[in-house]
């Protein structure tokens, strides 16, 4: 018999992968550009050793598969793909479908797709969550291209894909690139939710003192209440560990560098091009820049001082909790305001609850609080989620919280630069009148631009300074 799907790729991830396609009972050919390394992941598979077939040149793993095929590529994002689409299109059939499942940029996964779409072949784009760990017992997958494509490797990716509670973590989000995009915010918010959780560490530690086993037993006891989440579990884990070299904890010997690969900047790009407002997301981009600032930030200390530390009685644990539900609130209001825009401009129909529903498991962002944003989400796909009444609710009981920790945070000059964003994100929402009246004042004066007025009349009016503009 012929293998059920080919995969291009043994990485971390692809070989994680086929290991996952193999052990849910589909029979997989393999290729790598580096023969040895299929070699060797043949030789290492085991038990599921029989379900895959190792091949060293293309047309072996065209050969192999049963048509109509189907071949994931799991490759560096970028030109790899294009450079394995090209090589393999011309040993294909026309209704010979290929999937690329890296961290592709949407724009690309829209390109390609168009370009498969005119030659009358089908192409699909999927995200796939949850690290090597996810691809090899159960990611979060986000798919995006034409339906029927979907629906051939569906039965394959929803057995291979995460379960919650019985629900497979497989989701079809839109024709074209949408996969990938719904993939790209998932990253964005992981960011923000990463940052707000490390604001929360910076305020522990540097405002009040605590040493990382304190630090870790607070990340514990959040984990059993509404901040549930592999991240906060992770958090704790993290900050109880020693170092083996040193005996020191683990955290005060890691240089505080943040590295990245570029999905959360995607997001804050994409967010930009939308005129969408993420500014919880943006922060934590940025931050991470920042954090690469190391010399400059010690020239920084050296100059302008370190924070002050906080009396105890300053900020409560319980308040920087508050904080962090309310912060968590926002960022994932603005994630979803992201994807609602992004749904509207390039015509996807994202299915927003289903987005939170696929969340929930597999992926690094999965939290108690997921299953709830989809309830939300599913009673009025477009809403904000603030304007949810269960999350309005939340909202009200954890804003005196996220309040008094930003101002405790800004009088003792701790940075707390994502938290600060969602709150000012969240104060101008619910502005009813804004101070954009005084910028269009303004760019009346200086450019002539026009304005509407409160009382009507369209746009295009000025105001009484007429020849005192710049031009
Ligand atoms: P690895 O670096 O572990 O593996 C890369 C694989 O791609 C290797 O098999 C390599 O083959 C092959 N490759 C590299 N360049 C080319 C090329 N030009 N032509 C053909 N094959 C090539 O990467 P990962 O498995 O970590 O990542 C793969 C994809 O998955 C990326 O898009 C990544 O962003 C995404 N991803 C990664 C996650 C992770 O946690 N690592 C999580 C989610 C997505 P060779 O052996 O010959 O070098």
């Amino acid at each position: 018999g012929k293998a059920d799907i080919g995969l291009v790729g043994l990485g971390t991830m692809g070989a994680a992968l086929a290991l996952n396609i193999a052990e849910k009972g589909h029979d997989i050919a393999v290729w790598n550009r580096t023969p040895s390394v299929t070699r060797d992941f043949h030789a290492g598979a085991g038990a599921l050793a029989d379900r895959i077939v190792p091949t060293e040149t293309l047309e072996e793993l065209v050969a192999a598969l049963q048509p109509p095929r189907a071949i994931m590529l799991m490759v560096p994002a970028g030109a790899p793909v294009d450079q394995q689409i090209a090589a393999l299109r011309p040993l294909l059939e026309a209704d010979d479908l290929i999937i690329d499942a890296g961290n592709a940029d949407f724009h690309d996964t829209e390109r390609r797709a168009r370009a498969a779409a005119e030659a009358g072949h089908p192409y699909l784009g999927i995200g796939v969550s949850g690290g090597e760990e996810g691809a090899r017992h159960g990611p979060a997958i986000m798919g995006g291209g034409p339906r029927p494509a979907w629906d051939r490797v569906a039965h394959i990716l929803t057995a291979i894909a995460a379960d919650y509670q019985g629900t497979p973590c497989a989701t079809w989000m839109g024709e074209g690139g949408a996969g990938h995009f719904v993939k790209t915010v998932h990253n964005g918010i992981e960011y923000a939710d990463m940052q707000m959780i490390a604001e929360a560490y910076g305020a522990m530690r540097d405002g009040l003192g605590m040493p990382p086993a304190a630090i870790a037993e607070v990340f514990a006891r959040w984990n059993d209440g509404p901040l549930q989440s592999y991240l906060i579990e992770i958090s704790a884990t993290v900050s109880a560990a020693t170092d083996p070299a040193t005996g020191q904890p683990m955290l005060d010997v890691i240089l505080d560098r943040a590295g990245q690969k570029g999905t959360g900047r995607w997001t804050a790009i994409e967010a930009q091009h939308l005129a969408a407002p993420v500014p919880a997301i943006e922060a934590a981009v940025a931050a991470r820049n920042l954090s690469a600032r190391l010399a400059e930030r010690q020239v920084g200390a050296g100059i302008f001082g370190a924070p002050q530390p906080l009396a105890p009685e300053a900020l409560g644990i319980d308040q920087l909790e508050q904080a962090l539900i309310a912060g968590k609130v926002l960022c994932y209001a603005q994630g979803f305001g992201l994807l609602a825009m992004a749904s509207e401009a390039y015509g996807w129909d994202l299915p927003m609850a289903g987005i939170a529903r696929v969340w929930r498991a597999g992926c690094i962002i999965r939290s108690a609080m997921l299953n709830d944003m989809a309830a939300a989400l599913e009673d009025a796909p477009a809403r904000n989620l603030i304007f949810a009444p269960d999350f309005s609710a939340r909202l009200q009981t954890a804003l005196p919280g996220l309040r008094a920790t930003v101002a405790t945070g800004a009088s003792a000059g701790l940075p707390l630069p994502a938290l600060a964003a969602g709150l000012g994100w969240f104060d101008t929402m619910r502005s009813a009148r804004t101070t954009a009246n005084l910028i269009q004042a303004q760019r009346d004066f200086f450019g002539a631009h026009g304005f509407e007025r409160v009382d009507g009349g369209g746009s295009g009016q000025h105001g009484p300074w007429a020849g005192h503009g710049m031009g």
